[in-house]
């Protein structure tokens, strides 16, 4: 299998290949040149996740080294549930927030840590992540690297800007994370990892490599949990479940595309967004708009100029092909806490704010609809929005308590990208 950019001016890779570079070198994101199909049935789901996971990836690293290491990988990396949680006889949440850091990101993470520590293997030259982060995506990135042999991380903080609970995440790591808090904003933070990766000396003398979400490495699990769940619906409810995916950079949702591509029974596929709406006015306009973030109450999905818009794009090549194969709908913050309420009080479930855009689409134009919401993030992670709404105290997660309690650690510095590498 090999790998082609969605802007069609650079060689074709490896997996390997594709993973170490992240962005390909004219700009675009890498996608396989084909969909797979695997003969794969929910027989194979009884093997459990990691297995599942080796099976179905196993065409997207044919003929790559990484192929005899893959279900190492997996094991690895999927060492945490990946339940179905049943609201009625045809509605479920996949809950994605077993990990380590409650929420999706850390089947990406995770299995990118462990496919780059291969690969540094094999190639015999250490490398060093940047990342910059405005809450989230740092903790699940230094987590899945935490003692990866080979990598080195710094991870980028604006000081001041995240809240108590995501700062504890990001700085009670050791050995080869390294965080810094720095005195500027989150673009300051952006900025000097990009300042970094222009700088070629720079770059090649530390290895310098990124890991957001425009990874191949990030985008491949994202397909196994969309295949899985939607076999395990189909043998207990007899029909193909609509996914409902809470949407920001859209590259959860393309792993869908790509497992319905690839046979997975699964309906109609809906991104559900926050106020930031570029993707569903582009669908009604024709016209595709970037914009300029607004901030939500599911911050995590606060984008808008989505990156893998671009690998959709290619998927579904003409607008037609768009407006048939995605819908999407937008939900207000005033919704979103309704929802939360209305799912806590009508099924005795918390939901995080992100799922809450999902439901809230669900209650709206899929009511009776067999279907699956995509639960991104654990509600214990967003508690301060959750909690008033339920009127009762979400217990911590035992892993998320764990590094709560660990020792923090930073390094504080200029927004300077001399003061990274001194
Ligand atoms: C990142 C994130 C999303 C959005 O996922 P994309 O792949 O960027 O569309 C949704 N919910 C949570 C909790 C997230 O962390």
């Amino acid at each position: 299998m090999h790998y082609i950019s969605t802007r069609g001016a650079s060689p074709k890779v490896t997996a390997s290949q594709a993973i170490l570079q992240g962005l390909a070198p004219d700009g675009g994101l890498y996608l396989p040149e084909f969909i797979p199909k695997v003969e794969i049935t929910v027989e194979d789901t009884k093997e459990g996740y990691p297995k599942f996971a080796e099976k179905l990836l196993t065409p997207f690293f044919e003929g790559d080294p990484l192929l005899e290491h893959l279900l190492d990988i997996c094991n690895e990396a999927f060492c945490f549930p990946v339940p179905l949680h049943w609201l009625n006889d045809e509605s479920a949440e996949l809950e994605l927030f077993h990990g380590p850091t409650i929420a999706f990101k850390d089947f990406g993470a995770r299995f990118l840590a462990g496919a780059l520590e291969k690969i540094i293997a094999r190639q015999g030259k250490d490398i060093t992540i940047l990342v910059a982060t405005s809450g989230d995506t740092g903790g699940a990135v230094a987590s899945a690297f935490h003692k990866k042999k080979g990598i080195s991380v710094k991870v980028l903080f604006p000081l001041g800007k995240v809240s108590d609970r995501q700062q504890q995440q990001l700085t009670c790591w050791d050995e080869n994370i390294t965080t810094y808090g720095v005195h500027g904003t989150f673009d300051d933070c952006q900025g000097m990892v990009k300042e970094a990766f222009r700088d070629t000396s720079l770059s090649e003398k530390w290895g310098l490599t990124s890991a957001n979400s425009i990874n191949l490495g990030r985008l491949l699990p994202q397909i196994v949990y969309h295949y899985y769940s939607s076999l395990l619906f189909q043998k207990k409810v007899g029909k193909k479940p609509v996914y409902i995916v809470p949407s920001g950079n859209v590259g959860n949702v393309t792993g869908a595309y790509i497992a319905k591509a690839m046979g997975a029974p699964i309906g109609d596929i809906v991104l559900a967004v926050n106020e930031n709406k570029t993707i569903p006015d582009y669908l009604a306009s024709g016209v595709y708009e970037p914009r300029k973030s607004v901030q939500t109450l599911a911050n995590a999905m606060d984008v808008g100029d989505p990156s893998n818009m671009e690998r959709l794009q290619i998927l579904f090549p003409s607008h037609q092909e768009r407006v048939a194969h995605i819908a999407s709908y937008s939900v207000s913050d005033a919704q979103i806490v309704e929802t939360i309420g209305r799912i806590y009080r009508d099924f005795q479930n918390p939901i995080c704010p992100h799922t809450a855009t999902g439901e809230w689409v669900r209650d709206q134009y899929y009511k009776g609809v067999p279907s699956i919401v995509v639960a991104t993030a654990h509600p214990g992670k967003f508690e301060s929005v959750v909690e008033p709404e339920i009127g009762v105290s979400i217990p911590v997660p035992k892993q998320l308590g764990d590094l709560l309690n660990l020792p923090t650690k930073m390094v504080e510095i200029a927004p300077r990208v001399d003061e990274l590498f001194a």
